[in-house]
């Protein structure tokens, strides 16, 4: 027996199979059985031993031979309201031709009330062919303005009214982060790039709160059945400085027993004042209920990997195809380090914990240096997001001051080509370096940073011990160095989250953890990456949260 929480406890719920408790500092440690009581695991170890505490009201979970039990897992980084946001948005993703997607955009239109606008993503210009153009979607949407996301979102295809509704026309000029798409006479045809898509989305109505704390609701539920119980909520991307949007409502959906996982919600620096005035403490409750808690100050660092706006130490590579980096030749800080250790020491004086988004090596170890002076000060270690590439002076830092390394293992799948575009014979050795921030004592916390990313976390965690992805040439390997073991992946998409999120007591199954579980195909952890392995597709059967089932397939 691992150990257990006083002998006079009933179990309300026995579990018995192959148990990994995340035991210990590496492995699984798998257990025969778990026995629950009062939501929480009170003891764990051999069949015998665990049995024996079982009384005649104690229920039992079966499982099948071919299944294991994991930890539930927790997404450490989630852009919420965007995410929620999609739940009433037509996807595209399954389409293959533009006919197709005309179909569903039709039928999609007769749906909706005259005047609404119609929001979609996922089309893919690679599998369809051509830029599709207003006049093709003008045909199935009759004078209704309407906006659709490329699946990479880097781009939005919009309808004639929409363009006319935002005043876009032959003489607009292009916005400086982005470009209207235009034929031959100078005539926008209905493609906005990059920056240009603002220029339509903000006309788009926002969405009452009631409509809101549906869709998060509605959203939230869908995340059980990949076996999430929580996230991370790394803050709106459209600044709520009066702490009116998604913080409030994620609070009064807790409040109001509608809230199916918990929430860490973040706030922008905008709303920092507005933070400290209202009292908020990184790991504290929002309101009433623990459901809802405040999560951290975000800040952004830099850019991105595909617009080469991320700030590096050494210049971008030369691009042909693309032209010169659009912030200069090493890309810009859009915080300075300065500015960042001002908000970093500012926030931890009041309790709150600080996030930087930081993808390029130097404002890694920018942000790095500014966390350094707060490390540990706050009851929620400070993270940085992404470090898609991370100078070799600067992977033990991580580790050394308790910063938690917030990475997204699904984003290799895209990046690993503009990785190699962008930084020529550095990306491997400097870029993702999972394996050796862990190995240096970081604590790596996964998440898929929807809706930027399929929220499925499954494909990423196959990322993280392939380094590979089945969407690639075969035998394509980005850096096998940093490939982690099963288990380094799996704690860092249960244990270390809860961790980095101040809940040690929660990610785990050993005695005194809160017992949020899920049944799993043993495949999964058996052969979870031979060639389109059973570890990308896997879907829990079962998913229990403090001992309450709250998915069942
Ligand atoms: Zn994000």
């Amino acid at each position: 027996m691992i150990g257990h929480m006083g002998t006079s406890t009933t179990l309300d719920l026995l579990v018995e199979g192959r148990i990994a408790t995340l035991a210990g500092e590496t492995g699984f440690g798998w257990v025969e059985a778990i026995g629950i009581a009062s939501g929480r695991v009170v003891a764990a170890g051999s069949r015998r031993d665990v049995e024996a505490l079982a009384g005649a009201k104690t229920r039992r979970l079966d499982m099948a031979p071919d299944e294991v039990v994991l930890p539930a897992l927790r997404d450490a980084h989630i852009h919420l309201v965007e995410a929620a946001r999609t739940v009433n948005q037509v996807d595209l993703s399954g389409t293959a031709t533009l006919a197709a997607g005309l179909e569903i955009l039709a039928q999609a239109h007769r749906r909706l009330p005259d005047g609404a606008w119609l929001e979609g993503t996922g089309w893919d210009v690679a599998r369809w062919g051509d830029w599709p153009t207003a006049a093709d979607l003008d045909r199935v949407v009759a004078g209704r303005p309407a906006f659709l996301w490329s699946r990479e979102l880097h781009q939005v295809w919009v309808s004639s009214a929409a363009m006319a509704a935002a005043g876009i026309e032959a003489t607009t000029i292009d916005p400086p982060d982005g470009r209207i798409r235009r034929d031959e006479s100078g005539r926008p045809t209905g493609m906005l790039h990059e920056g240009a898509s603002k220029l339509v989305t903000r006309h788009a109505p926002e969405p009452t709160r009631e409509w809101l704390a549906s869709a998060i609701e509605a959203y939230c539920r869908r995340l059980l059945a990949y076996g999430i119980v929580a996230v991370d909520d790394l803050a709106q991307l459209v600044p709520d400085v009066d702490l009116t949007g998604g913080i409030a409502t994620v609070r009064d959906l807790a409040d109001g027993g509608r809230l199916p996982v918990r929430v860490h919600a973040s706030i922008r620096t905008e709303a920092l004042s507005g933070a400290i005035e209202g009292g908020f403490r990184s790991g504290a409750p929002l309101g009433e209920s623990d459901r809802a808690r405040f999560g951290w100050l975000k800040i952004f660092g830099d850019g991105s990997l595909f617009s080469r706006t991320a700030f590096l130490i050494e210049p971008w590579e030369s691009d042909d195809e693309r032209g010169a980096p659009p912030t200069g030749p090493r890309g810009l800080p859009t915080t300075t380090a300065a500015e960042m250790a001002e908000l970093a020491s500012r926030a931890a004086a009041r309790g709150i914990a600080t996030a930087i988004h930081a993808i390029g090596d130097a404002t890694v170890r920018a942000a790095l240096d500014a966390l350094a002076p707060v490390a540990g000060s706050t009851a929620v270690p400070n993270r940085i997001e992404h470090l898609q590439f991370v100078d070799p002076r600067d992977v033990g830092r991580f580790g050394e001051l308790g910063i938690v390394a917030s990475v997204q293992p699904i984003h290799l799948r895209g990046d690993a080509r503009w990785a190699r575009v962008g930084l020529g014979g550095r990306a491997e050795r400097i870029g993702y370096p999972w394996r050796t921030v862990a190995g240096h004592g970081g604590m790596l916390a996964f998440g898929a940073d929807a809706p930027y990313e399929d929220v499925d976390p499954w494909p990423g965690l196959a990322i993280a011990v392939t380094r590979s992805d089945p969407s690639w040439p075969p035998g394509d390997v980005f850096g096998a160095h940093e490939a982690l073991t099963l288990d380094m992946a799996v704690r860092a998409h249960c244990l270390h989250p809860a961790l980095a999120a101040g809940e040690p007591d929660r990610g785990g199954l050993g005695p005194g953890y809160w017992a949020d579980v899920m049944v799993v195909p043993a495949a999964a952890v058996d052969e979870p990456t031979v060639r389109g392995g059973a570890l990308s597709t896997t879907r829990p059967r079962l998913v229990l949260e403090a001992g309450e089932v709250v998915f069942e397939r």
